[in-house]
């Protein structure tokens, strides 16, 4: 079996000489555990974080141990009651071809109701974090004028979405190619979206958003944070819940230069962990498992085949040569 080692600290971007993909020996499970042949993994902004030696909310990941994360698999032997050969089951020992899962940090997903790799996405985390950042954190409500970035990724585009769904009065979403800002308005019925790559984003969404908008969803930070800051309506809430064009500075970032329009305009600024929203998940599964049956919310996904490109599939998102969920597929 072939397992992802993290060797070195990144500084900065990631490169290959930091990762190894070594081999390691499949055993029988022991009692309550179940031997899972991964099918799909997760790579995942949040990874970068955990490539450096710092305290944070998730661990680092250790030197020279396999890494992990979320993935989807099939139990090939359980030595666990309830857990089947055969059956198919969500756990976090992704980065590997096989995982020595304990059965109490695994769960069953139904293949029948989405495809397996939905459930590292839309059915998955970052579904939730979409939802639960929209309705909960940022206390979204009809009528809402609505901006996210990162709009064609995992998280944004079902931000979006679901805006729509619930009645957003108008959504703008921000994204990196021409191609993505094509998609967001033609496929998932975005009112407006801009390449933020094509000027600056303060004017952009200006343009998009000419009476201001009411919630932001931050994937990005930076000039995309301070953008939204001058276009908020007052009373705004932004959802911070990522800052992905910082997590490869090797310098100090930025802060929004305009942070003092949150006096003014009275906003909420709040940051969110998805891991807060667990008691949410029954309503988020139904609910977006109904949308997902309607044909009312839409998703990609960006598979990358093979264990040996699972580094390229990480420096890839972080790149944004993903649409929709990045996943690494197994099962060729
Ligand atoms: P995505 O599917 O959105 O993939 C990352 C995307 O980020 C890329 O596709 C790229 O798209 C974009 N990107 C990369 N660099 C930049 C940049 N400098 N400026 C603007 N966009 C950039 O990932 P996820 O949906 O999984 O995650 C989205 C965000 O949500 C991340 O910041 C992540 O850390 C955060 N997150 C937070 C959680 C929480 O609990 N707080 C949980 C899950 C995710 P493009 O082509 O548009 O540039």
């Amino acid at each position: 079996s072939r397992e992802w080692h993290l060797v070195a600290r990144p500084h900065g971007w990631p490169e290959a000489s930091d990762f190894a993909l070594r081999e390691a020996a499949v055993a029988a499970p022991g009692e309550g555990r179940v031997l899972v042949r991964n099918l799909h993994f997760s790579v995942d902004p949040y990874m970068r974080g955990r490539m450096n030696d710092v305290k944070s909310y998730t661990p680092p990941f250790k030197l020279d141990h396999p890494m992990d994360g979320g993935a989807v698999g099939e139990v090939i032997a359980s030595n666990a009651e309830g857990f089947a050969v055969g059956d198919h089951v969500l756990h976090g020992l992704g980065w590997r071809e096989y995982a020595d899962v304990p059965a109490k940090h695994a769960v069953k997903v139904d293949g029948s109701i989405a495809p397996l790799s939905a459930y590292l996405g839309v059915l998955g985390m970052p579904g939730l974090t979409a939802y639960a950042g929209l309705f909960e954190v940022a206390s979204f409500k009809e009528g809402d004028a609505v901006f996210v970035s990162g709009a064609a990724g995992a998280v944004g585009s079902q931000v979006g979405q679901m805006a729509k769904i619930k009645g957003a009065s108008r959504v703008i979403g921000s994204a990196g190619s021409d191609e993505k800002v094509k998609l967001l308005v033609e496929e998932y019925g975005f009112d407006a979206a801009f390449n933020y790559k094509n000027g600056p984003v303060r004017d952009q969404l200006r343009e998009a958003a000419p009476d201001g908008i009411d919630v932001y969803f931050d994937n990005v930070g930076g000039e995309h944070l301070e953008a939204a800051l001058s276009s908020f309506n007052v009373h705004g809430r932004a959802t911070i819940c990522g800052m992905i064009a910082q997590y490869n500075a090797t310098e100090p970032t930025p802060a929004p230069r305009n942070l003092a329009l949150v006096i003014g305009k009275r906003l909420r600024l709040q940051g969110i962990l998805v891991g807060d929203h667990a008691a949410l998940q029954p309503q988020f599964v139904q609910e977006v498992a109904g949308w997902l049956a309607s044909g009312a919310l839409k998703y990609r996904e960006t598979k990358v085949e093979g264990i040996e490109n699972g580094f390229d599939a990480f420096v890839g998102l972080l790149r944004g040569e993903n649409t929709g969920k990045m996943i690494v597929s197994l099962d060729a």
